[in-house]
């Protein structure tokens, strides 16, 4: 280009002296140098032209990318709201499954898991053809308890009761609330005299128990009835049996327990 306008320089020279104008040469230089002229203003059009589109396609990628990383940033936090919300799901399934399948005083197993591990038990002891004992145990007077010391003493009593039987049971076994003041001992893997002999245990433990109420020590009486499961009969008439040896406990004088016919 320094070459380029030493030339130029050098010819608008020549072009400016009076007495070269009637040289036959100076027309063509002239049309030469104007020519020249123009195609250098249409390169510097040309390159200001690709100077500008460059700019614009540097912006275009620039708004792209940060488009890009705005929508990365979206899908991000979704995700994170999306995992937050499935682990708040998860959570309230554990809870509602947990809600509906344990006893919230106690926090042993309710009713409904109970029947279900009923059911599971007998199926393992008719295929596998191990016994399974269950025990119904009722506590004694406790109305009168209620009566005497006010409820919040025999909800106490309960919950003592559950988490001392609890450490009584062996691994395996399941202690659930059946109802009010009654508990269902599920005895895998165990036979009528094995289960005698783990009731007998708890019931020592039983009678050892004491709960505040007041300046007084309450204790408990419990009755039971224990039955072994018989393959040729389905689970609740197992359990029946087992209410029905509790009720001759009771009539025989309570704080004991029958064995069922
Ligand atoms: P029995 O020796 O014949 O079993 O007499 P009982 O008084 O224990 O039996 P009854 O069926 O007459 O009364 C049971 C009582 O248990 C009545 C009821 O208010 C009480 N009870 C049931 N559920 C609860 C509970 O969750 N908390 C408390 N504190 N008492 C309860
Ligand atoms: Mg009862
Ligand atoms: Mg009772």
């Amino acid at each position: 280009m320094a070459d380029d306008s030493d030339l130029l320089g050098h010819v608008e020279a020549l072009l400016a002296i009076d007495e070269y104008r009637d040289h036959p040469l100076y027309p063509v230089l002239e049309q030469l140098y104007r020519h020249h002229q123009g195609q250098q203003k249409r390169l510097e059009r040309l390159l200001s032209i690709a100077d500008g589109y460059q700019q614009f396609s540097r912006d275009e990628m620039l708004e792209t990318q940060q488009q890009y990383a705005r929508q990365l940033q979206r899908e991000r936090k979704l995700s994170r709201i999306s995992d937050r919300y499935q682990e708040l799901m998860r959570d309230n399934n554990r809870e509602l499954h947990t809600a509906s399948t344990h006893d919230p005083l106690t926090g042993l197993a309710n009713r409904r898991m109970l029947a279900d591990r009923l059911k599971l038990a007998g199926q393992r002891s008719r295929r596998e053809g191990l016994a399974f004992s269950v025990a119904m145990l009722d506590v004694d007077h406790f109305k009168h308890i209620n009566d005497r010391h006010g409820h919040e003493v025999g909800d106490r009593i309960l919950v003592e009761m559950a988490s001392l039987m609890g450490q009584t049971l062996r691994a395996g076994d399941l202690c659930g609330r059946w109802g009010g003041e009654e508990f269902l001992l599920l005895l895998n893997d165990c036979t009528l005299d094995q289960a005698q002999a783990l009731v007998e245990r708890l019931f020592s433990r039983l009678r050892q128990l004491r709960v505040t109420a007041g300046d007084t020590q309450v204790t408990v009486t419990v009755s039971a009835g224990i039955a072994q499961f018989r393959p040729t009969e389905n689970e609740q008439d197992t359990v029946n049996r087992a209410d029905r040896a509790l009720l001759a406990a009771k009539r025989g004088g309570r704080d004991r327990y029958r064995l069922a016919e």
